[in-house]
């Protein structure tokens, strides 16, 4: 299929013109950053896995009926989907108090929250994201109404209900996530959709019985084994095969991260 135009490149993708009006291909690189792009590096494979990864959840997502950008896997590394108009809302999703969450409140590491707590932060790079209120959101039309953000909620919650009953069958335990959604017309009516991706990059995994943690801070605390993480649970997920030789075929065998970090 045939890519027009970069729409858009992140740090973890690239979003070109779609074949259609009304269609973007998203393409996954391998780079990955942490902590507002201070730290840096390339990971051989990631890409691949994140795309696949992505695919599986979105897909099951539709099938319970929550609306999502995707249209279908097109190749290794990238997906048709429909264009959205993309909210400036991240919405974090926590089962399990971690990350900046802890920093924060200084709230032990690893406590389970009676509820799902939901946070949002505005999706602004040079202010590195800041946590914003609901207030923030409604008084400056982040999003439309206190209604939609009351559904966009609920979808969070559904999401999170189904995701977290999906990764426990496998053995790993759902301990946050980002979700963010965006807005378009389909059939004349403004649809509200699921957007970007859900991956161990947009993730926190950790392995029910030893916690080993399996997503994107394997790379921010440099712990190792990036790629491997990232198999293990496209593997417990059914998306890849048990012989990791045959992974290593697809992806390429891991290598080792090249870390550059800014001053
Ligand atoms: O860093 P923090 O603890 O707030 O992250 C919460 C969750 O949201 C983590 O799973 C993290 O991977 C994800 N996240 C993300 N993109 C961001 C911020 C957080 O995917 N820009």
């Amino acid at each position: 299929m045939n890519k027009g135009k970069k729409i858009y490149e992140g740090k973890a993708k690239i979003l070109y013109e779609g074949p259609e009006k009304g269609t973007a291909i998203q393409h996954f690189k391998d780079d990955a950053t942490a902590f507002n792009n201070i730290k840096k590096a390339t990971v051989e494979g990631k890409g691949v896995l994140n795309n696949r990864i992505s695919e599986h959840i979105l897909n099951n997502l539709n099938q319970i009926g929550i609306r999502t950008h995707l249209i279908k896997r097109l190749n290794m590394r990238e997906q048709l989907v429909r264009l959205v108009n993309v909210m400036p809302v991240e919405f974090i999703v926590r089962n399990i108090a971690t990350g900046s969450l802890t920093k924060r409140l200084g709230i032990p590491d690893g406590t389970i929250l009676s509820k799902p707590l939901i946070e949002y932060s505005y999706k602004n790079d040079e202010l590195g994201d800041p946590l914003v209120a609901r207030e923030h959101i409604l008084e400056f039309n982040w999003i439309k109404n206190e209604k939609e953000l009351d559904l966009i909620n609920n979808y969070c919650l559904r999401i999170n209900d189904f995701m977290q009953g999906m990764f426990r069958g496998v053995g790993i335990k759902l301990v946050d996530f980002k979700l963010e959604f965006g807005k378009t017309n389909i059939d004349g009516t403004e649809t509200i959709l699921l957007a970007d991706e859900i991956s161990p990059d947009t993730c926190r995994l950790w392995d029910v019985v030893s916690e080993k943690k399996l997503d994107k801070d394997r790379f921010r605390k440099d712990l190792g084994n990036i790629i491997q993480a990232y198999q293990e649970v496209a593997r417990r997920l059914g998306i890849i095969h048990e012989e990791s030789n045959i992974s290593e075929v697809k992806f390429g065998k891991p290598k080792a991260v090249n870390i550059t970090k800014k001053k």
